[in-house]
Parts: structure tokens; sequence; C-alpha cells
């Protein structure tokens, strides 16, 4: 994008929640903001710290001088571990930019943008008199999950219900109860604070980003700028894990439109029988295969070794990477689908390179991101299961997918759908118009 010499002397903090998921939007909305000529500041944790190496180096990074504990990052209490990540970064957060308020030669702080985890950090930075944007990693229908979740547990969809998981949640259409994030009921009323606490101080900040082309603007009384997809707007950020390049030069050996890329993210890890059933489906899809077994995927299973039986039947026709470049891999002719965890990442990179999706959504909001995917934009088709995986049915999933007919019209409800996103990141595209109205509001903040 072109650079904004008003925007000279203005320079904004940002603040990316310590996970690939979070770290890599942030990255890459600084990386848009810095090609607008805003000046760039990154405060972050040492856990997955960005290499100043693969950014401009007119980029400042500061480092907080605190880490999230080793045994915390392992913890499934979902809401626990945020709360405690908030915690412990909140006070270096507010004494780094306290300090880099009163350098003389600061460069005009005019605003911090953080991940909406950060809700202490948004209102440590109002306090301190710089206004603040709140970033949404994930998507709108998830913010405004976050907003509804007192009503929820209020109205008894929450905690689930055995025998009303079927039931429509009328005030948040298209979901059902099962889309809602599945939270155990020993922690529902600390989840419920944790997310009063984001959506308060979401609410209190200057305005709101999210990436996605979708909104929620009736929803809130600040100014809300989608402006995704985010991948559209600047370079993939390099991962601290290292890639396996080689699958690139892999899928040019395979047929156009034949592989299926397999991945569940960064984080979530999955138990064994799932990753069994996982690799029996994809061993009888008969398809070839890119699967992403990092370190951690599996619950228990350190050495990754597949039964000797299994091996035999994918050796020829998989590749098992231990983190892939996804953006290059999903862009790729070969690929033919995603069997994804729905992250919102990963959807929304699907979503931008024309990727339709095997959905086998597993925690927190990606439930309710298979639904959107597979009922609302209809771009790809959920793996009916209960709870756990049989490769029976992934099978079934991918053959309907690969398949005519209901597979047919998937395929092209996606490259309807890419090419709404590439409008709207293109000039005078609502996602081009809401980035550029951002830019703006935020060259309006006196530094
Ligand atoms: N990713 C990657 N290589 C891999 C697996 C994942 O680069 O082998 C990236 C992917 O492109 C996405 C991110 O990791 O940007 C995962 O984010 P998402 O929100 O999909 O899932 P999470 O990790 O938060 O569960």
């Amino acid at each position: 994008m072109a650079s904004n010499s008003g925007a000279a002397g203005h320079r904004v903090v940002l603040f990316p929640f310590p996970y690939h998921g979070h770290l890599s939007p942030m990255l890459r909305l600084a990386a848009a903001l810095h090609a607008r000529g805003l000046a760039i500041t990154v405060m972050h944790a040492e856990h997955h710290a960005p290499d100043p190496a693969d950014h401009p180096a007119d980029y400042r990074f500061v480092p907080l001088p605190a880490d999230v504990a080793a045994g915390l990052l392992s913890s499934e209490d979902v809401a626990r571990l945020l709360m405690e990540v908030d915690a412990i970064l909140a006070v270096p957060f507010k004494d780094r930019l306290a300090a880099l308020l009163a350098e003389p030669d600061a460069g005009g702080v005019c605003c911090v943008i953080a991940d909406v985890q950060w809700y202490s950090a948004l209102a440590a930075a109002r306090k301190l008199g710089v206004p603040t944007l709140g970033l949404m990693t994930s998507s709108a229908a998830s913010f405004r999950t976050f907003m509804a979740y007192p009503t929820l547990i209020d109205k008894g969809y929450l905690p689930v219900q055995e025998g009303h998981k079927d039931d429509p949640v009328d005030e948040l259409p298209p979901f059902r109860v099962r889309d809602l994030q599945r939270i155990d009921k020993s922690i529902l009323a600390e989840f419920d604070s944790l997310l009063e606490r984001n959506v308060a101080e979401a609410r209190r900040s200057s305005g709101l980003i999210l990436n996605t082309f979708d909104v929620i603007r009736q929803d809130l009384s600040i100014p809300v700028f989608a402006i995704g997809p985010l991948n559209t707007l600047s370079p993939p950020v390099k991962s601290s894990l290292p890639q396996d390049r080689g699958c690139l030069n892999w899928l040019d050996t395979q047929e156009p439109g034949s592989v299926l890329y397999v991945s569940f993210g960064s984080f979530v890890p999955i138990d064994t029988d799932e990753f069994m059933e996982l690799a029996w489906g994809l061993a009888n899809s008969k398809r070839p295969f890119i699967w992403v077994v990092r370190r951690g995927l599996v619950r228990g299973f350190e050495s990754g070794e597949l039964p000797d039986e299994l091996e035999e039947k994918i050796r020829d026709r998989g590749r098992i990477v231990y983190w892939a470049p996804q953006e290059e891999v999903l862009v790729h002719p070969a690929i033919c689908a995603f069997v994804t965890h729905n992250g919102w990442n990963s959807t929304v990179e699907a979503m931008s390179r024309g990727v339709p999706m095997i959905c086998r959504p597993l925690i927190g909001d990606q439930q309710g991101t298979a639904r959107y995917v597979c009922n609302v934009w209809r771009v790809g088709m959920e793996v009916e299961v209960e709870t756990q995986l049989e490769w029976g049915k992934l099978h079934l999933a991918i053959e309907k997918l690969m398949g005519d007919n209901e597979g047919e019209e998937v395929r092209e409800r996606m490259k309807y759908l890419t090419n709404m996103a590439d409008k709207g990141v293109s000039e005078g595209g609502s996602s081009h118009t809401s980035f550029v109205n951002l830019v703006e509001f935020i060259l309006s903040f006196t530094c």
C-alpha cells in the first residue's frame, strides 16, 4: 500500500498476545500501518518473541521483563491461562509504556493497539492518557459471543445440558448450543468474568479492529474497522518454528487439485485415538496429503511413530511435516482441500486462497466458526462427529467434498467468497475503505 506522508511523527505501539495465532495478525497489521508511513513499536513477551531481523529496520521492539510461566502454556484451563498471562504482563507493560512516553525522543506515541485479550494493558494505556484500539484476532461472531455470554448463562444455554446440544440459540443465530464455546461447568463463572473484562475494555477503547469482512457495528458504540482478511494486506509473518519448505517441492510433483492439506494450528492438542483415526482416514482416502504433526500435537505421544501397517499405507502418498509454510501451501495449485480445526487464521487463509475446508473443530470458538463455514458461507463440510473422530466419517467428508453435487456446490461457493474477499481488500472495497479509515482515525490522535 502507498505510504502516507501525513503519518510522519505518528508512532503506534502494538502489543500482541504471545501465541502464534494472535501474533501473526498483529504483526501483519503492523506491516500494513508501516506501509502507510506510521512508525511502529512492538511490545512483546519473551514467549514467541518476534525476531527483529524479520521486520523493517526502523521497527522498535520492546521486550517486557516478565514472561509467561512455562506451566501455564500447557494449561487446558483456558480462562485461568488467559487471566494469568494477562496478570503477568500487565505491570511490566504499564511501566514500559510509561517509560516510553517519558522519553524525550519517543517519536510521538499516538495510540496503543492491543489484542483484546490484553484487557489490563488496554486499561493501563487509557489511564496513561493514550488512546487504545483493540484487535480481535478471532472472528466477529466470536466477539458477538463474548458480548452475549452473561445472557447465555442467564438463559440456561450454558453450561451445555445433555439433550439440548442441537437447540437453536435464538439470541445468536445461526448458532446451536453445541456451537458455543465448550467450557467446563467448574470454570464457567471464571470464564464469564474473563469475557466480561475483554468486552468492557474493548468497549472503553477508541475503536475495535476485526480481521474479517463481516461486521458487528450495530452492537457497539465505538468505531469498528473490519479490515480483513489481514493475510492479504502484508506478507506472512515468520513463526519461531522452522518450516519444512521441502513440502513445496513435493507439491510441485503432484497433480493439480489432488492434495489434501491437514493442520490443526499452532496450539491445540489432540489425543492418540483422534490422531490414529485421522491417520487411517487419510490412508484410506487414497489421496496425496501434507499433514502437519507439530511437537505437542498428540497428547502423550512424543515419538509420533505410526504402526507399521499404517506407515506402509501412507509412505508413498503423504508428507508428514513438523511445520508447514501454510499460506504458500494453500495457494499451491496441487492443493484440493484443507482439513482444519477452524482456527480463525486458518479459516481466513483458506477463504482468501479459495481452498474448501473439511472442518474438525476442537475447542473454543472453532465450533462456531465451523458453523459459519459449513452452514452460512457453505464453503466447507463438517466431519460429523459427536465426540470421538472415526476414520470412516473423515473419509466420507473427504469423498463428499471432492465429489459432484454437494462438493461441486461448495467449491463454487468458495470461488464466490474468495472473489468477495479480493474485492473487499481492493481499492474501494469495504475492507480497503475500513483500513484507510483506520489510518485516518489513528492520524487524528494527537501525539
Ligand atoms: N501455521 C503455519 N504452519 C503450520 C501450521 C499453522 O504457518 O504448519 C499458521 C497458520 O498459517 C495460521 C496459524 O499458524 O496463521 C494458526 O492460527 P489459527 O488461528 O488457525 O489456529 P491456532 O494456532 O490459533 O489454533
